[in-house]
Protein backbone atom coordinates (compact mmCIF):
# COMPACT_ATOMS: atom_id res chain seq x y z
CA UNK A 1 0.00 0.00 0.00
CA UNK A 2 1.32 3.52 -1.10
CA UNK A 3 2.14 5.91 1.99
CA UNK A 4 0.75 9.09 1.34
CA UNK A 5 3.14 11.44 3.49
CA UNK A 6 2.32 15.03 4.78
CA UNK A 7 4.79 17.42 3.38
CA UNK A 8 3.99 19.40 5.92
CA UNK A 9 4.54 17.00 8.60
CA UNK A 10 5.76 16.82 12.42
CA UNK A 11 9.40 17.02 11.20
CA UNK A 12 9.40 20.72 9.06
CA UNK A 13 6.65 21.76 11.87
CA UNK A 14 9.36 22.79 14.10
CA UNK A 15 10.84 24.83 11.53
CA UNK A 16 8.06 27.07 9.85
CA UNK A 17 9.44 30.79 11.15
CA UNK A 18 7.12 31.74 14.37
CA UNK A 19 5.61 35.43 13.28
CA UNK A 20 6.35 38.03 16.54
CA UNK A 21 3.95 37.50 18.25
CA UNK A 22 4.71 34.67 20.42
CA UNK A 23 4.90 32.09 18.01
CA UNK A 24 0.71 32.49 17.10
CA UNK A 25 -0.39 32.58 13.98
CA UNK A 26 -3.17 33.89 12.16
CA UNK A 27 -5.63 31.52 9.95
CA UNK A 28 -5.55 32.03 6.80
CA UNK A 29 -7.33 30.20 3.76
CA UNK A 30 -7.13 29.62 -0.31
CA UNK A 31 -10.46 28.97 -1.82
CA UNK A 32 -10.65 27.20 -5.00
CA UNK A 33 -12.56 26.39 -7.83
CA UNK A 34 -12.82 22.78 -8.42
CA UNK A 35 -14.61 20.39 -10.89
CA UNK A 36 -18.34 20.59 -11.01
CA UNK A 37 -18.74 23.54 -9.44
CA UNK A 38 -16.85 21.79 -6.00
CA UNK A 39 -15.30 24.46 -4.60
CA UNK A 40 -11.62 23.84 -2.48
CA UNK A 41 -10.76 25.76 0.73
CA UNK A 42 -7.99 25.63 1.98
CA UNK A 43 -6.96 26.76 5.42
CA UNK A 44 -3.99 27.63 6.97
CA UNK A 45 -2.74 28.45 10.93
CA UNK A 46 -4.73 28.68 14.17
CA UNK A 47 -7.87 28.84 14.96
CA UNK A 48 -8.68 31.00 18.10
CA UNK A 49 -10.97 33.66 19.24
CA UNK A 50 -8.92 36.09 16.01
CA UNK A 51 -10.15 33.71 13.68
CA UNK A 52 -12.33 35.43 11.35
CA UNK A 53 -14.55 32.58 10.61
CA UNK A 54 -17.78 34.80 9.82
CA UNK A 55 -15.93 35.99 6.80
CA UNK A 56 -15.01 31.94 5.89
CA UNK A 57 -18.04 31.38 6.64
CA UNK A 58 -19.13 33.66 3.57
CA UNK A 59 -16.91 32.86 1.54
CA UNK A 60 -18.19 28.87 1.66
CA UNK A 61 -20.95 28.53 -0.64
CA UNK A 62 -23.08 25.22 -2.45
CA UNK A 63 -20.34 21.69 -2.18
CA UNK A 64 -17.39 22.33 -0.33
CA UNK A 65 -14.45 20.36 0.38
CA UNK A 66 -12.41 21.61 3.38
CA UNK A 67 -8.86 21.62 3.44
CA UNK A 68 -7.53 21.23 7.06
CA UNK A 69 -4.24 19.62 6.73
CA UNK A 70 -2.40 23.07 7.79
CA UNK A 71 -4.41 23.79 10.90
CA UNK A 72 -2.16 23.43 13.87
CA UNK A 73 -3.76 24.69 16.95
CA UNK A 74 -6.70 25.30 17.97
CA UNK A 75 -7.67 27.05 21.29
CA UNK A 76 -10.75 26.79 23.55
CA UNK A 77 -12.15 29.78 22.70
CA UNK A 78 -11.38 28.64 18.86
CA UNK A 79 -13.19 25.22 19.62
CA UNK A 80 -16.35 27.28 20.33
CA UNK A 81 -16.34 29.91 17.53
CA UNK A 82 -15.46 27.14 15.53
CA UNK A 83 -18.58 24.83 16.50
CA UNK A 84 -20.76 27.98 15.32
CA UNK A 85 -18.93 28.66 12.50
CA UNK A 86 -20.46 24.80 11.16
CA UNK A 87 -23.66 24.82 12.43
CA UNK A 88 -24.46 28.62 10.13
CA UNK A 89 -23.31 27.96 6.79
CA UNK A 90 -26.65 28.90 5.03
CA UNK A 91 -24.59 29.39 1.52
CA UNK A 92 -23.37 25.30 2.07
CA UNK A 93 -25.38 22.47 0.41
CA UNK A 94 -22.50 19.59 1.67
CA UNK A 95 -19.02 19.85 3.08
CA UNK A 96 -16.49 17.41 3.39
CA UNK A 97 -13.24 17.25 5.65
CA UNK A 98 -10.32 16.44 4.06
CA UNK A 99 -6.31 16.10 5.54
CA UNK A 100 -7.27 16.78 8.50
CA UNK A 101 -3.92 17.38 10.54
CA UNK A 102 -3.68 15.79 13.95
CA UNK A 103 -5.19 18.76 15.60
CA UNK A 104 -7.94 18.75 14.12
CA UNK A 105 -8.67 14.89 14.37
CA UNK A 106 -8.10 15.31 18.12
CA UNK A 107 -11.21 17.97 18.49
CA UNK A 108 -13.10 15.51 16.19
CA UNK A 109 -13.10 12.79 19.14
CA UNK A 110 -13.54 15.08 21.16
CA UNK A 111 -15.58 17.91 21.31
CA UNK A 112 -19.46 16.90 19.63
CA UNK A 113 -20.57 18.72 16.59
CA UNK A 114 -17.28 19.88 16.07
CA UNK A 115 -17.77 18.51 12.42
CA UNK A 116 -21.37 19.59 12.01
CA UNK A 117 -23.10 18.10 8.74
CA UNK A 118 -19.78 17.56 7.53
CA UNK A 119 -18.33 14.10 6.09
CA UNK A 120 -14.94 13.60 7.22
CA UNK A 121 -13.01 11.67 4.15
CA UNK A 122 -8.95 11.70 5.03
CA UNK A 123 -6.95 12.72 7.93
CA UNK A 124 -3.67 12.49 8.94
CA UNK A 125 -2.27 9.59 10.94
CA UNK A 126 1.14 9.74 13.33
CA UNK A 127 3.15 7.30 13.09
CA UNK A 128 6.90 6.13 13.54
CA UNK A 129 9.74 3.99 12.59
CA UNK A 130 11.70 3.03 15.77
CA UNK A 131 14.84 1.44 13.31
CA UNK A 132 14.84 4.86 11.81
CA UNK A 133 13.93 7.03 14.49
CA UNK A 134 11.38 9.00 11.92
CA UNK A 135 7.98 10.46 12.22
CA UNK A 136 5.60 10.36 9.53
CA UNK A 137 1.75 11.49 9.59
CA UNK A 138 0.18 9.22 6.57
CA UNK A 139 -2.89 10.36 4.87
CA UNK A 140 -5.80 7.88 6.10
CA UNK A 141 -8.89 7.63 4.00
CA UNK A 142 -11.75 6.52 6.21
CA UNK A 143 -13.77 4.52 3.13
CA UNK A 144 -10.47 2.76 2.81
CA UNK A 145 -9.12 1.87 5.88
CA UNK A 146 -11.80 1.74 7.94
CA UNK A 147 -14.52 0.23 6.22
CA UNK A 148 -16.09 -1.67 8.95
CA UNK A 149 -15.74 2.41 11.19
CA UNK A 150 -13.87 -0.10 13.78
CA UNK A 151 -11.31 2.48 15.29
CA UNK A 152 -9.60 -1.00 16.57
CA UNK A 153 -8.31 -1.94 12.80
CA UNK A 154 -5.12 0.13 12.48
CA UNK A 155 -3.87 0.37 9.04
CA UNK A 156 -0.79 -1.16 8.62
CA UNK A 157 2.23 0.58 7.02
CA UNK A 158 5.92 0.21 5.87
CA UNK A 159 8.79 2.97 6.31
CA UNK A 160 10.07 4.43 3.19
CA UNK A 161 13.50 3.80 4.32
CA UNK A 162 14.05 0.94 5.65
CA UNK A 163 10.81 -1.42 4.54
CA UNK A 164 10.31 -1.97 8.46
CA UNK A 165 6.79 -2.13 10.05
CA UNK A 166 5.41 0.98 11.54
CA UNK A 167 4.46 2.01 14.00
CA UNK A 168 1.26 3.85 15.42
CA UNK A 169 2.06 6.54 17.19
CA UNK A 170 -0.95 7.37 19.51
CA UNK A 171 -3.81 5.13 21.13
CA UNK A 172 -5.72 3.51 18.92
CA UNK A 173 -9.29 3.55 20.44
CA UNK A 174 -8.83 7.46 21.22
CA UNK A 175 -7.36 8.74 17.76
CA UNK A 176 -9.30 6.91 15.67
CA UNK A 177 -12.43 6.87 17.46
CA UNK A 178 -14.39 9.55 15.53
CA UNK A 179 -14.17 6.70 12.41
CA UNK A 180 -17.06 5.30 14.09
CA UNK A 181 -19.47 8.23 13.83
CA UNK A 182 -18.37 9.35 10.51
ZN1 LIG B 1 12.65 2.86 8.91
Amino acid sequence: MDVDVNPNGRESAAVVPMSAGGGSQALTWKVEAGPDGLIRVSLRGEVDENANLVKLASDMKGRVTLDLADVRRINSAGVREWVNFVRNLPNVEEMEFVRCSPTIVNQLNMIYNFRGEAVVKTFFAPYLCEHCDVEVDVLLDVDVHFHDRDPKHVPEFRCQHCGNLLEFDDIPERYFAFVAQV
